[in-house]
């Protein structure tokens, strides 16, 4: 089984992000975590979890909370933990110092996702981030001072500062780093932020995109998914392929056998009802729908097998084109960018 747990604390927020978070409840972090304990020893169980493949603390900033209050949770984790457990932390260069890596490595954290962003300072000020560009050089030399092999970056480009220049420049500094993964995202302009509407903010050009993704190939980050490249993340390959997992926290979505869970969406609300789940139950149209769109964006493909006898036409015709590639029952796109337009086009 998969395992997201979401930390919804940060230490500032940042004015593009719409993920469920607060930067003034840090006063709530010692009950918060007594809840995500009871409510994945309640996941666990009903689950019937025996083993667990992937881990990943998300957020929210996993490193803006004290790395002890990780302790309980590892407790309850690690009699589940194979000798091939994949277990990540997202963290930000600011806050994830040498002692809170050593402390999350210690429990058994084999890789470190930074929230990077950009290594331009007035691209990071746009964009609300109160690191800089030296922090995240500190940040990937103590994850390795502290013995991570598998470390992540993120990066958001297409913002109104990025140039071909500029992103060969984010390019260049990503390869004087030993990381082993990148993830780059498209600037998304989210309902309910500060950027909400703010078209001049946002570049929306397919040629920087094409750009981005071509230079990162070129610096030796292999693309498998749209905004991912480099050393496959086992645990965000398993939502692609469309794997259970379970999601706890509040904010968080579980997903288990074609239905989806919902928990609580405040951290209040979380922390009095911590095992309280909505739940939604995907119709067959409606996961065969995910694997087309999921499939299509990554190297994960789409099974032949999924599609009815029309969207196969389809697809056999995009073959002919040259758009997608047939191989042993699968459909593959070699053109990620172009991945939600195929997909529709396959749904008819
Ligand atoms: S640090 Fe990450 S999760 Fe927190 S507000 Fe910024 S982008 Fe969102």
């Amino acid at each position: 089984m998969q395992v997201y747990i979401h930390v919804p604390f940060c230490e500032s927020k940042c004015p593009y992000c719409a993920f469920g978070s607060s930067d003034d409840e840090f006063n709530k972090v010692s009950a918060y975590f007594k809840a995500l304990c009871l409510d994945l020893n309640f996941q666990l169980k009903n689950q019937n979890v025996k083993e667990i493949s992937t881990i990943f603390f998300g957020g929210g900033t996993p490193s803006a909370v004290n790395a002890n209050f990780y302790d309980e949770i590892f407790s309850i984790l690690a009699p589940l933990f194979t000798p091939k457990t994949e277990i990540t932390f997202e963290a930000n260069p600011n806050s994830a110092n040498l002692a809170w890596l050593k402390h999350v490595k210690n429990l058994g954290a084999n890789r470190i996702s930074f929230g990077a962003q950009s290594f331009f300072e007035d691209k990071l000020k746009f964009l609300g981030r109160i690191h800089s560009r030296e922090q995240i050089f500190k940040a990937v030399e103590n994850a390795h001072a502290a013995g991570f092999k598998s470390i992540n970056l993120d990066l958001i480009y297409d913002t109104k500062f990025d140039t071909k220049k500029r992103l060969l420049a984010e390019v260049e500094s990503l390869k004087s780093l030993a990381i082993t993964h990148l993830s780059a995202y498209s600037l998304t302009l989210e309902e309910n932020t500060p950027f909400a509407g703010k078209k001049s903010y946002k570049k929306d050009s397919d040629t920087l995109a094409k750009f981005m993704i071509e230079q990162t190939q070129r610096a030796g980050f292999k693309q498998y998914e749209i905004s991912n490249f480099g050393e496959i993340c086992r645990h965000n390959f398993g939502y692609w392929q469309g794997k259970n997992y379970l999601g706890v926290g509040a904010f968080s979505v579980g997903f288990v056998d074609g239905t989806r869970y919902y928990a609580k969406n405040s951290i209040d609300a979380y922390i009095t009802q911590p095992t309280h789940r909505e739940r939604e139950i995907l119709s067959q149209s409606e996961l065969a729908r995910e694997h087309i769109f999921l499939g299509l964006r990554s190297i994960v493909g789409v099974d032949a097998v999924r599609l009815n006898e029309a969207q196969k036409k389809r697809a056999n015709l995009l073959v002919e084109n040259e758009k997608l590639l047939f191989k042993n029952g699968k459909f593959y796109n070699p053109n990620f960018l172009l991945s939600d337009e195929i997909a529709l086009f396959i749904e008819g």
